[in-house]
């Protein structure tokens, strides 16, 4: 039993496939696939995805990128879909300083208004970062020591950060979650392999991050959520486990950050 925890099945690649690329996810033993929105409109297509097929759930966000083209009365609009019953967490938001297509401060601005949706809504926070770890970190540390909230406070998804970014996330309550990327081979990605050797057991998550960073064997194809074995198996082996071991305790993890996947198993 495998989840994707973050897919953008939602995104125009999928458009005229979509259907089958969950049907090939479930025969993989891909049994769960949370659909993450980047800007209002694929936020719109994940819910809609969610209400067609049950084993697809839906989070609600604007990506760092989008924040200074999306329409001005955006907060309202997502809130509005954030309040899906289908909707099991907040984002993806965060902080990506690799394009400048929207200022630092707009990002962090949009950043926090996502946070308080998740204390309104009471759900986890999907965030992104990219070349922003201490940025990141700082809104997160601010954010934990105000939540109200009880429960885990959201997941660094595709992390890619040092071993010390790991630490501070995961000490504030964090899950990190992998991706492809921890299947390449590049010199400069041998860190990660280490971060994903040592990160706490209870704070392990996998995704594909599809269409994008398709892992090895399938890298330089479109990606999608069956490929999310091969994440599991790259973990499996770097910690020493079983595939199953490592997909049990994925699948464990995933429903305790993300609570409403278990309320609509009925667990
Ligand atoms: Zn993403």
């Amino acid at each position: 039993m495998l989840i994707d925890t973050h897919a953008h099945v939602n995104a125009p690649e999928f458009r005229e496939d979509a259907a089958s690329v969950l049907d090939r996810a479930a025969a993989a033993g891909v049994k769960r696939v949370i659909c993450v929105g980047y800007d209002l409109p694929t936020t719109e297509a994940a819910i809609e995805l969610a209400e067609q097929d049950s084993r697809v759930f839906a989070a609600a966000g604007l990506h760092p990128n989008s924040v200074a083209e999306a329409p001005g009365d955006w907060r309202t609009r997502l809130e509005v879909l954030a309040r899906h019953p289908r909707v099991v967490a907040v984002g993806e938001t965060g902080l990506d300083y690799y394009r400048d297509w929207t200022p630092p401060e707009a990002q962090r601005d949009a950043f926090r208004w996502h946070l308080e949706l998740c204390d309104r809504l009471e759900l986890p926070v999907i965030v992104h970062n990219r070349y922003a770890d201490d940025d990141v970190a700082d809104v997160l540390l601010r954010w934990m020591s105000s939540r109200p909230g009880v429960g885990a406070p959201g997941v660094l998804h595709s992390f890619c950060g040092p071993m010390e970014m790991m630490e501070r996330c995961v000490a504030a309550g964090f899950a990190i979650s992998f991706s492809g990327m921890l299947t390449f081979r590049n010199k400069s990605l041998q860190s990660l392999a280490a971060v994903a050797q040592y990160a706490p057991e209870t704070s392990i998550l996998i995704e594909t991050d599809c269409p994008y960073l398709a892992p090895e064997p399938h890298r330089g194809r479109r990606n999608e959520p069956a490929f999310v074995a091969a994440v599991a198996a790259r973990i499996a082996d770097l910690r020493g486990k079983s595939v199953e071991y490592v997909e049990q305790l994925t699948w464990k993890n995933a429903h305790r950050v993300f609570p409403r996947l278990g309320e609509a198993d009925g667990a």
